[in-house]
């Protein structure tokens, strides 16, 4: 397709707010779905996605459209993971584009996320249009709307297209506004070659599928190619697009969106954001804005039958081969056995991950509570990255330690608004902005530490707003923190489990709480049981479950043998779960009901 009739775009949408439906209804118009392909919405290709109603992986569709100008257009549609976890990812796909779509409820309104994606398309110089839909509702409010996103993001809104996905309204509308404002790419088609990697996926056939924009330069079948961050050389194995369907192509241009496989074996090694070169008349430099991506958030990941780790292992290779954002490693815990402990982008990303195992892999999971990265200094000036309490030295090595900060936007109605800021101030948070966006909706800006965030803070403003607050976050940078470790212990073991690091005011409430539910769920045994709450050698918090001699055949009288039996198997059986902490036996179901099990 020669350039100038080729459109790449994206689509900005808040969650919910219509993307997956609006781009069907593109790829139905510009018969690319078969009627059977209708039925199902098509671009959320995971089980899970479609069921979460999220958008995890970027997958990209071509269009072929005839416009009403009578000439032929390539519309190259370039779809966004629609959650914070993943604004890199978001990043890469916008600066393949010349233009996006900023899909808003017409119901519902700017979000935090949606701001956060649209001020990313802007800084990338992006045309932006607005789409309101779901004017089919009798709660949309279009004029409101269109004002408040004018007013919001400010852009102009004046031509903003109303449509409905689900009836099909304004469909054609959107094509042509596609082929009119998202300016056509401009690049050299007999320059170097330069390609950026805006996603991959392994696929068990073919190996890492590579999504790319080419911006200059032509790639064929059988060219050398080089990825100029990660190193790799390869040969081009075949080129194409998705029309949704995969389709061979002769090449790809300057200009063009499409895939190429080239024998990657694993996603790492075409990592989001790298620029492929030929290996013979290179580009002198990579396309802007490589980024590594690391694991913000960690959890330890526990099979919750023993049997079950090798079985673990292998679901989470298989997860990796795909995921080069997620990584694990094995693991030890005392309390809980052999595990893994795993890196994530964020909380989303965790959870995303966790549910797969569970579904896909059929894996039962006792998951540790999520931990952050911090930068220990110790007293002999080493500097270490620690993600979990149990790697913490000694508070007496400790020169000082670092915890990761973000910004957090929240976007509330102004009934919500003291909640939120109390919320905030609760998780140490900086206030830096406060913001009447409309004369009912507020934008509150905080500066806080990660680690307040992974401990359910979503779910928290959620609940104190009654749904209505979003969230988006970006990471900011390293602080110095009084930070310490909390660890409970029983009978004077520590129970490596539940370690913890919190800030040292939070630490003396923390205590109580993890002791008084130990003690909730550790049954009365023959000896005494002590649960404390230290910090180092302090003790902040204590409690007691009393000894008691239990004989449970007693109360079978002597006298129905077979029943005593079973009785005894069951108690058998009931041992096999027991964790050893030292001299005490605990029962696996004390974590089970303490840590998150799935
Ligand atoms: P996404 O999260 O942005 O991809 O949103 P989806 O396309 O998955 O849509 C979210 C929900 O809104 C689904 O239940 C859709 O059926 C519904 N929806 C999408 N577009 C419309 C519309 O125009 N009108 C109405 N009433 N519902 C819609
Ligand atoms: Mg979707």
């Amino acid at each position: 397709m020669i350039q100038k009739n080729i459109r790449n775009f994206s689509i900005i949408a808040h969650i919910d707010h219509g993307k997956s439906t609006l781009a069907d209804r593109l790829l139905e118009a510009t018969g690319a779905l078969t009627d059977r392909e209708k039925s199902a919405q098509y671009l959320d290709k995971m089980e899970l996605e479609q069921e979460r109603g999220i958008t995890i992986k970027a997958q990209s569709v071509r269009l072929n459209y005839r416009a009403k100008d009578g000439q032929d257009y390539t519309l190259n549609l370039i779809d966004t993971p629609g959650h914070v976890d993943f604004s890199y990812e978001v990043s890469r796909s916008l600066s393949a584009c010349e233009g996006a779509m900023l899909v808003v409820d017409a119901a519902q309104g700017v979000e935090a996320q949606t701001l956060a994606n649209v001020y990313m398309a802007i800084d990338q110089d992006l045309e932006i249009f607005a789409v309101l839909n779901k004017i089919d509702l009798p709660s949309a409010e279009p004029e409101r709307i269109r004002a408040e996103v004018e007013e919001i993001v400010g852009i102009d809104t004046s031509d903003a297209i109303l449509a409905s996905a689900k009836e099909g309204i304004g469909i054609e509308a959107i094509l042509e506004a596609i082929v009119q404002r998202v300016p056509a790419p401009k690049g050299n088609p007999d320059a170097p070659l330069k390609a950026l990697t805006f996603d991959s996926w392994y696929d068990s056939y073919q190996g890492v599928v590579v999504l790319v924009r080419v911006f200059d330069g032509t790639i064929k079948k059988g060219e050398k190619i080089k990825l100029m961050a990660t190193g790799g050389v390869y040969e081009v194995q075949k080129v194409g697009a998705f029309n949704p369907h995969p389709i061979q192509l002769s090449q790809l241009s300057s200009g063009d969106v499409g895939f190429i496989i080239a024998g990657i074996k694993v996603v790492e090694d075409a990592k989001v954001g790298d620029t492929i070169t030929h290996l013979h008349n290179p580009a002198a430099e990579a396309l802007p804005g490589y980024q590594e991506v690391n694991p913000m958030v960690f959890s330890g990941l526990y099979p919750v039958d023993a049997a079950d780790y090798d079985n673990l292992r292998d679901a989470l290779e298989k997860l990796r081969l795909n995921d080069a954002a997620f990584s694990f490693e094995p693991e030890n815990s005392l309390a809980l056995g052999f595990g893994f402990r795993c890196g994530f982008l964020g909380l989303l990303h965790m959870e995303i991950i966790q549910e797969r195992l569970e579904r896909e892999f059929g894996v039962n999971l006792i998951t540790t509570a999520p931990t952050v990265v911090y930068k220990v200094t110790t007293t002999k000036g080493e500097l270490l990255e620690v993600e979990s309490a149990n790697m913490l030295p000694e508070i007496q090595f400790i020169e000082q330690i670092e915890e990761p900060f973000v910004l957090a936007s929240i976007h509330v109605p102004n009934e919500f608004v003291g909640p939120v800021l109390k919320l905030c101030i609760e998780r140490r948070g900086i206030q830096r902005e406060i913001k009447y966006l409309t004369a009912n909706r507020v934008m509150v800006v905080y500066e806080m530490p990660l680690n307040e965030i992974v401990l359910d803070f979503f779910d928290r403003l959620k609940s104190i707003s009654r749904g209505y607050a979003s969230l988006d976050y970006e990471h900011l940078d390293f602080r110095i923190s009084k930070l310490v470790r909390l660890n409970v212990l029983i009978n004077g073991d520590v129970v490596d489990a539940l370690s913890l690091i919190v800030h040292q005011d939070k630490a003396q409430h923390r205590g109580r709480d993890l002791v008084s539910k130990m003690k909730e769920f550790i049954p009365r045994q023959q000896y005494e049981v002590a649960i404390q709450a230290a910090i180092g050698n302090k003790v902040i918090a204590r409690s007691t479950v009393k000894a008691l001699r239990k004989d449970v055949t007693a109360k079978c009288y002597g006298g129905d043998i077979t029943r005593k039996r079973k009785l005894l198997e069951k108690q058998k059986a009931g041992k096999k779960r027991m964790k050893q902490i030292g001299s005490v036996e605990l029962p696996q179901e004390a974590f089970l009901a303490i840590l998150k099990v799935k």
